[in-house]
């Protein structure tokens, strides 16, 4: 059996899975883990391998420690590279800028491209690059494949791309819509039209990624057309703890009146703000739990979230002109009926008609939530980023 490895590098952790790129989007991969708090005073490996959790706890200085001690583990366990043909390793990586609009093999000059786009992404970049660098020297001979979380919205007209922010400026330092999720958007897009029984280039559809992040694709055709994240991800919908479309004059105010620092007014807005931010907690599940006590301000996140959630579905009815499918995925959209039963209440004069029963299945594979007479279709589809990925290095690995 062949595998390939799939790697997802933040600035404090490394995630890792070892899969069949053969498998199907709810299989469990053969091997995954998570190297986390790296550069803290203890850092951790946790290993899931044949059913069974395995941990190391030690200083973890760096990436290159993390991954080697992630690597160790596996070997120590029977997964790692000596005992498992690994035939690609795929990294994601989170900005492609313009320079990239599919997944490319890694070279030198394709890291020093990656580089290159670091003061668009300089939290997640560094990490990405740091994550190849480390990997290329451990499996030097296995094809490396960089695939961005941008690439899918290559396509958006310059109408959705472009902000309407002085031009100069703009050009300058690289400011307009790039779009993220991109993955998982497009494996959504190209899973509906097997649903539809219908080729991707006649389908129009609505893609809503709700997870801890959140973002909503419109893509005609199998081409993106517009999403709501832009040249961050912290852009369109609520998100658990990111704000989502606000005012920009609030970060004036916030520097001006509050005195914060621009520090304080970005951690507040991506990591304090969102569901989080209302209410207090970020997972659904804590949420669900505090408006069955009656908490006000839980009910109100929730109310806050549908409201946005349904504006950019409405107004991407209208950018798509005529709409075949929306589809729900990642931890929210997969798995909160009530989320989805709410985003698409009331909406029989637009052809949307949701069958309560199909809605409140539990979470398994793709599947139709929608009435059989709805114009619409409303999909549940589990989307599996690392599966994506793993994909895309098989396929490019020579
Ligand atoms: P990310 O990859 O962005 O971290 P996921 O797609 O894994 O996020 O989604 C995580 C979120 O999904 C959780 O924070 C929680 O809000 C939600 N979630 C997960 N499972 C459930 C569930 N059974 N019911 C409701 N919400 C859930």
């Amino acid at each position: 059996m062949t595998y390939a490895l799939v790697l997802n590098s933040g600035s404090s952790s490394i995630k890792f899975q070892l899969l069949d790129p053969n498998n199907s989007a709810t299989d469990e991969p053969f091997a995954s883990g998570l190297v986390e708090q790296i550069g803290e005073p203890l850092g951790r490996v946790i290993l899931k391998y044949g059913g069974e959790k395995h941990l190391l706890e030690e200083p973890i200085p760096n990436h290159s420690v993390g991954l080697n001690r992630a690597f160790e583990l596996m070997s120590e366990h029977g997964c790692g590279p000596a005992q498992v043909e690994i035939t690609a390793v795929g990294h994601r990586v989170v900005h492609g800028g313009i320079l990239f609009s599919a997944p490319e093999i890694i070279t030198d000059e394709i890291v020093d491209m990656i580089k290159d786009l670091i003061p668009l992404a300089p939290l997640h970049n560094p990490a990405n690059v740091d994550g190849i660098e480390v990997a290329r020297k451990i499996l030097p001979d296995v094809p490396h494949v960089a695939v961005f979380d941008t690439g899918f919205f290559h396509t958006l007209p310059p109408a959705a791309a472009i902000y309407a922010i002085n031009k100069e400026v703009a050009g300058e330092n690289g400011v307009r819509r790039y779009g993220f999720h991109g993955t998982s958007h497009e494996y959504i897009s190209q899973r509906v039209p097997e649903l539809l029984g219908k080729p991707t280039d006649e389908v129009n559809q609505i893609t809503l990624h709700l997870g801890n992040g959140a973002s909503c694709a419109a893509v005609r055709g199998g081409q993106a057309i517009d999403t709501s994240m832009g040249m961050t991800p912290l852009s369109g919908l609520v998100m658990g703890t990111r704000t989502g479309d606000i005012d920009p004059g609030i970060v004036f105010h916030l520097y001006r009146t509050a005195n914060m620092s621009i520090d304080e007014i970005d951690t507040l807005m991506n990591k304090q703000s969102g569901i989080k931010g209302i209410s207090g907690v970020n997972d659904f599940r804590a949420l669900a739990e505090m408006i069955e006590d009656g908490d006000p301000d839980a009910w109100l996140a929730y109310q806050i979230y549908i409201h946005q959630l349904r504006r950019y579905i409405g107004s991407y009815m209208i950018s798509l002109g005529r709409v075949d499918a929306i589809t729900f995925t990642a931890g929210v959209g997969e798995n909160a009926a009530n989320v989805r039963a709410d985003a698409m209440a009331e909406l029989e004069m637009y052809g949307i008609k949701i069958d309560p029963e199909r809605n409140a299945l539990p979470n398994s594979g793709p599947r139709e939530i929608s009435t059989d007479d709805s114009t619409i279709k409303v999909f549940v589809v589990p989307t599996n980023e690392e599966l994506a990925i793993a994909r895309y290095a098989t396929e490019l690995a020579p």
